[in-house]
């Protein structure tokens, strides 16, 4: 079962949290055990599975890859948002994760991101519940 999750960013360059979000959609699913693949249709967003307890970790990730990926560098691409399709590489688009008793099974620090890093903007993140529970 596919289903969609609306994700509208703020600024040029954020992680949002949507572990939540994921959970409503495998509740609204019925689905109790089983694999969950998460993903983001986009060339410059991707997900990211880190923590969620302390928000500076965010902050440090995005400083480090604005240091990684500078922001002119003699790009080619006439957009003119190339480190945000190189960070959205780095970081991938995709995870996959376990379900188990209705939800992700994540570390206790550990949370599902929307790394969005040419916004504002508002993003599809599909979500694709596969059962293992019959
Ligand atoms: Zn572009």
């Amino acid at each position: 079962m596919i289903q969609r999750i609306r994700v509208s960013s703020s600024t040029g360059q954020q992680l949002q949290e949507i572990t939540d979000r994921i959970n409503a959609a495998l509740r609204q699913a019925n689905v109790s055990e089983g694999i969950c693949h998460v993903y983001v249709p986009h060339t410059t967003a991707g997900i990211v599975v880190n923590e969620n307890a302390d928000p500076a970790v965010c902050v440090d990730m995005l400083a480090w890859l604005d240091k990684a990926v500078p922001q002119d560098d003699h790009y080619r691409h006439a957009e003119g948002n190339s480190p945000a399709h190189i960070k959205a590489t780095l970081v991938g688009q995709w995870a996959t994760l376990p379900v188990e008793g209705g939800k992700l099974v994540l570390g206790t620090w550990q949370g599902v991101y929307l790394a969005e890093f040419d916004g504002p903007r508002e993003r599809t993140v599909i979500v694709n519940v596969v059962r293992s529970d019959g």
